[in-house]
């Protein structure tokens, strides 16, 4: 299979990783948005939101979990942040393995564009 996330995860592509357990992997976003911008995935591909099973319910709880947690060894639960994810055509899903970003560090506007 040719996804992009699944290479970062198995490391034949270089990344700039931040957190892995046995269940996830989070890595620096290539072209972030804000001063943080990390990417949390699963290491099992699942291409969109849409095709999450009830079996996977415990490792989507994780990603934001675990992503929540980052947020807060980083420092960013006091001034806050932003966890997403784009889901198909007209939210720019771009990469079809799931993934939560992790964005702040900048005072962030809503509704998002
Ligand atoms: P999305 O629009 O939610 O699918 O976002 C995909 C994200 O993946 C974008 O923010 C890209 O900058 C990011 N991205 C794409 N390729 C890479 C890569 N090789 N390493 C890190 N981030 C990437
Ligand atoms: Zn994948």
């Amino acid at each position: 299979m040719d996804c992009i996330f699944c290479k970062i995860v198995n490391k034949e592509i270089k990344s700039d990783i931040i957190f892995e357990n046995e269940n996830l992997v989070g890595f620096n976003d290539i072209n972030p948005v804000a001063p943080t911008h990390i990417l949390f995935v699963p290491r099992k591909h699942i291409d969109r939101l849409d095709n999450v099973e009830s079996e996977d319910i415990k490792l989507i709880g994780e990603l934001i979990f675990q992503a929540k947690e980052y947020a807060k060894k980083i420092g960013l639960n006091n001034s806050g942040y932003r966890l997403v994810f784009n889901t198909g055509k007209d939210a720019g899903q771009a990469v079809f393995h799931i993934h939560l970003h992790l964005i702040g560090g900048r005072l962030m506007s809503w509704p998002p564009g």
